[in-house]
């Protein structure tokens, strides 16, 4: 029987893909974001350990809530790829109930999602949170090629995609880092929307709780001069921003 390390879950609206979504966080995730607003899904030995069976018990409580409201499930985290058979076999399991699936990923692990994981998977909402290798070391303490790689494998699948980019004024806002990922996306099959996620501190209690610094305490959100410029560049390459 496959476990996983969960960390919790939610019902949300208009976040985490279409329509009204069961939400699941896994725990445990490679990067180390500046800006991430879950720091308590860091670990996995922090989470819970769940069977597949336990978590579709849950799902099931609300799945003609989410039917009706024409949503899906969602798996989230942390890294879902961190533990890629738990993942699979709960996306395999919401498939077979008839859900539309998707998978919040930063594309880091993205060699280990199988093609039958992916064929489980209706779209992927994939973080590219920099262009530029220097920057993207800087602001997640890994290395941006995995993605990028995994981007160009889902684009050669016809993946549907939701690319997300979160805007921080002095780290990820530099327009030519801007202008990589909107060429690169440009390039990429199926892509369905970018979403540029303006910066906010929203996480700083959580932070705080675990009595770690919070390293952007001190940066503002972009202002709206600054998010105008940046959608308008992935505007102008093409690609239908949010
Ligand atoms: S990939 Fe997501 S969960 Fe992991 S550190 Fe970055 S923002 Fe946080």
């Amino acid at each position: 029987m496959t476990t996983g390390s969960v960390h919790s879950w939610d019902v949300a609206t208009a976040v985490d893909g279409p329509g009204t979504r069961f939400v699941l966080f896994l725990s445990g995730c490679p990067l180390r974001c500046l800006y991430c607003h879950n720091p308590d899904t860091w670990h996995m030995r922090d989470g819970h350990r769940m069977t597949v069976d336990e978590v579709m018990v849950e799902v099931a409580k609300y799945q003609r809530f989410i039917e009706v409201a024409g949503g899906g499930l969602t798996i989230s985290g942390g890294e879902p790829l961190l533990q890629p058979d738990f993942t699979a076999e709960v996306l395999h399991r919401a498939k077979q109930l008839g859900l539309h699936t998707a998978l919040d990923t930063s594309g880091f692990l993205g060699a280990r999602a199988s093609e039958e994981l992916l064929t489980d998977t209706d779209l992927v909402l994939l973080d590219i949170k920099s262009w530029d290798p220097v920057i993207y070391r800087h602001v997640t303490g890994g290395e941006v090629a995995p993605t990028l790689e995994f981007a160009r494998r889902l684009s050669a699948l016809h993946k549907p995609m939701w690319i997300r980019f979160v805007l921080v004024p002095g780290h990820t806002d530099a327009e030519d880092n801007v202008a990589g990922i909107a060429s690169f996306v440009s390039t990429l099959d199926a892509v369905e929307r970018v979403e540029v996620l303006p910066f906010h501190k929203l996480g700083a209690p959580k932070y705080a709780a675990l009595g770690i610094p919070f390293p952007l305490a001190d940066v503002p959100s972009p202002d709206t001069d600054l998010v105008r410029r940046v959608r308008d560049q992935f505007a102008g390459c093409g690609v239908p921003v949010h």
